[in-house]
């Protein structure tokens, strides 16, 4: 994929974007859903930022394909911005975590992150928490205790209340998916204590 032209439409960029992250994610699992592939997640963060966010242009949804690359594979900036453009790369940027970070620093500065962070991200990082609470309000992760999944869950309302007030339908997709994650933490909880 080096010393590609730039892409010359929004499909060609869509594509490239596709087949990037699942070049780059394959071998990866999610942590719910029974091992299902990790690509899975990036194409339904894209499928939820095209079919609910008015006017969302292509390099919004490519930046949502490509938003855990940098994080989560050898992929770099770099390389994103010789090939999806310097825009793309700098959302793709904004929603990367520090990975060599304990886990409750690498928390922390994502929420302070979100305070500030740009439009495009701010609605990348809407529907990629939607995406992650459907995920483990349907499938929780095995092996997690209930207090560890009701901290993630937590977390991730904390982040998505700085990414409020950008568009309705997406925040009521938002909603929906934190209600039955909390539903889903506070059930195992239940169980837990009655166990306990
Ligand atoms: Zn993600």
């Amino acid at each position: 994929m080096r010393n590609m032209p730039r892409p010359a439409s929004d499909t060609v960029l869509l594509a490239r974007a596709f087949d990037y992250a699942s070049a780059h994610h394959s071998g990866q699992t999610r942590k719910g859903f029974a091992g299902a592939p990790y690509v899975d997640h990036v194409a339904e963060v894209a499928a939820l930022l095209a079919e609910n966010v008015e006017g969302v242009g292509a390099e919004v949804v490519a930046a949502a394909l490509l938003h855990d690359t940098v994080e989560k594979s050898q992929a770099s900036l770099a390389e994103i911005a010789e090939l999806f453009g310097e825009r793309v790369a700098g959302w793709v940027g904004e929603l990367t975590d520090d990975e060599s970070l304990p886990e409750e620093e690498r928390r922390r500065r994502q929420v302070e992150a979100f305070k500030t962070a740009s439009r495009p991200a701010r609605l990348v990082k809407l529907a990629d928490k939607t995406s992650n609470l459907a995920e483990v309000a349907a499938s929780p992760p095995e092996g997690w205790a209930a207090q560890e999944l009701a901290d993630y869950v937590e977390w991730g309302a904390d982040v998505a209340a700085h990414c409020r007030g950008l568009d309705e339908r997406l925040e009521a997709r938002f909603e929906e998916a934190l209600k039955a994650a909390r539903e889903t933490a506070d059930r195992l909880g239940t169980k837990a204590a009655r166990s306990g």
